[in-house]
């Protein structure tokens, strides 16, 4: 059996691409919906926008880099979209993280100056936009470091952090609390929403504060739990309590900090009449020529058609399965069936053995033109790492290509005349 919705555009997708183009198309006033099998890499990347970290050296000013890199490659995804949309959207997305579901959470920094934010295994990363709460950690500066770890989160070793940043020069000692939980141990989020209880997070206060010392030097350094459902608060009480700046360090999945922005771009998407449907795969499309009329997505095995007049790609590259490489080596975009570009030449290698080294499969994504409408498709527009010619795990560069390309779509989309017209009418 099968339902049939319309709308002015459909976005496929909620990670950081998909939740940034629903949310303003539908602040544009589209009547939008975002399907999406399941939720993104939100959950499992840092939930820092990192622009530009490598080019291919350590990036120090990413707005600088991404001109450059722009310049340099043609094929890269920021030479489509440019420095000022990249700008536009930090902007945006800082503004909606401000004034978004969590009362006083917001994201710092900007194109002109990367933070070195530490690892949890001890190494500085860099980043251009940050929750509030990391961006005590920056490495540039001098102030030494205390890393807390717990007993509860054993996936996160302080010693190991400490030593690892000691190793790179800076003054870093661990601290380990034991804590008595009514479980041996907790994932991040189980922590998390113990921080969000005030009498809690004061008993975690009062055991943390005699091992700091009584000199009052130093940042404190927390796995990223400090609170889902009110962080700023958390953060801002346990700086007050401990007397020193406090940072949180991204842990392995699942991460909290990412978690905290799907949310608020969920909230952002839904307080402007946006919809979201997760756990809604998209299997197939109708056309007609060279226009999508429709996409069929299957949710408890009932087929729904979403008919729209524009349809976003967000699915993700080979990590989410939106394009794939199946058992005969066969690379190809799911959904559409769609051009690829960035595929290595027949008889080159797709993979090299070193598993770190530039993998030559890695830049493969759906072929584009400048304004990131699919090849052959006039009403499909592509964002975030469905796009080819990045290597975001290399580059640091993954949560800014989809932030911007997430915009960039939703404006295209938005000053298309006829929907203007549509939306306006
Ligand atoms: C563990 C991990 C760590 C990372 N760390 C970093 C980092 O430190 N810095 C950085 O810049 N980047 C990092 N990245 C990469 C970065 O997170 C991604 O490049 C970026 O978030 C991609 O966003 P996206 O919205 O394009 O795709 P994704 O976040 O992959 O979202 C794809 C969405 O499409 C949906 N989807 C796929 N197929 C279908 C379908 N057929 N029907 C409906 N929905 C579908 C998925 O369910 C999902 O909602 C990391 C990624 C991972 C996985």
């Amino acid at each position: 059996m099968r339902g049939k919705l319309h709308f002015d555009a459909v976005v496929i997708g909620a990670g950081t691409a998909g939740l940034v183009a629903g949310a303003r198309l539908a602040e544009g006033g589209a009547r939008v919906c975002v399907l999406a099998k399941g939720v993104g890499s939100t959950h499992l990347a840092p939930g820092t926008i990192d622009v530009l970290g490598y080019s291919p050296e350590r990036v120090e000013r990413p707005g600088r880099a991404v001109t450059q890199l722009a310049a340099d490659d043609p094929e890269h995804p920021y030479a489509l979209l440019g420095t000022e949309v990249v700008e536009d959207a930090l902007h945006w997305f800082s503004a909606r993280i401000a004034a978004g579901l969590l009362p006083g959470y917001r994201y710092v920094g900007d194109l002109e100056r990367n933070h070195l934010l530490p690892t949890a295994v001890g190494v500085l990363r860099p980043s251009a936009l940050v929750p509030e709460t990391m961006a005590a950690g920056d490495g540039t500066s001098s102030e030494p470091l205390v890393v807390v770890g717990t007993s509860a989160l054993r996936d996160f070793h302080a010693s190991l952090c400490a030593a690892n940043l000691g190793q790179i020069g800076l003054e870093a000692r661990a601290v380990v609390l034991e804590l008595t939980l009514d479980r041996a141990d907790q994932n991040s989020l189980g922590l998390a929403r113990r921080f969000d209880d005030p009498s809690w997070r004061g008993q975690f206060a009062d055991q943390l504060a005699p091992l700091l010392g009584s000199d009052g030097r130093g940042r404190v350094g927390l796995p990223a739990v400090l609170g889902i459902a009110d962080p700023h608060t958390v953060w801002t009480e346990l700086q007050d309590r401990l007397g020193r700046p406090v940072f949180e360090i991204p842990t392995l999945p699942p991460s909290v900090p990412g978690m905290r922005m799907f949310e608020i771009l969920r909230a952002t998407l839904r307080s402007a009449r946006g919809r979201l449907v997760i756990g809604a795969e998209v299997v197939g499309s109708e056309r007609q020529q060279a226009r999508v009329n429709a996409v069929i997505s299957r949710a408890a095995g009932r087929d729904v058609v979403y008919s729209a007049d524009w349809f976003v790609l967000a699915g993700g590259g080979f990590a989410s399965g939106a394009i794939e490489l199946d058992s005969r080596w066969r690379t190809r975009e799911r959904i559409f069936g769609l051009p690829l570009r960035g595929l290595p030449e027949p008889g080159q290698p797709r993979f090299v053995g070193e598993y770190f080294a530039e993998q030559p499969i890695a830049r493969v994504g759906v072929a584009v033109d400048g304004e990131l409408r699919a090849e052959g498709l006039e009403n499909v527009l592509v964002a975030g790492a469905a796009l080819p010619g990045a290597i975001p795990w290399r580059e640091l560069s993954g949560e800014g290509i989809a932030l911007a390309s997430g915009y960039r779509a939703a404006g295209a989309i938005l000053a298309a005349a006829g929907v203007r017209e549509r939306i306006t009418a």
